[in-house]
């Protein structure tokens, strides 16, 4: 068994798996463009293209249609949890 005991298992407890972003970190670029007009994309999140992914520093965001640095966050060494399960809501029928 390679899973990580130190993370929640409680399902009860789990809601953090799910959607809990409160700021949304978008690309300056992206946002222009499409508060602008100059898309006709429905919303900046279908407008936006990012590559998220680990680094030396930590998380890196980065735009693929700009080919620019949206975030890069420092992790200053340390080990954050991290938890890569998901969690799917069921639809009731
Ligand atoms: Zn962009």
């Amino acid at each position: 068994m390679s899973e990580d005991n130190s993370l929640e298992q409680d399902i009860g407890k789990l809601s953090y798996l799910l959607n809990q972003i409160k700021e949304p970190i978008v690309c300056v670029k992206c946002s222009d463009e499409f508060m602008t007009g100059q898309t006709d994309a429905k919303s900046l999140q279908d407008y936006s293209r990012i590559d998220v992914g680990f680094t030396e520093r930590g998380i890196q965001l980065w735009c693929q249609r700009h080919q620019i640095n949206i975030c890069h966050i420092n992790f200053n060494g340390q080990k954050p949890e991290v938890d890569f399960r998901c969690l799917e809501k069921k639809e009731i029928k």
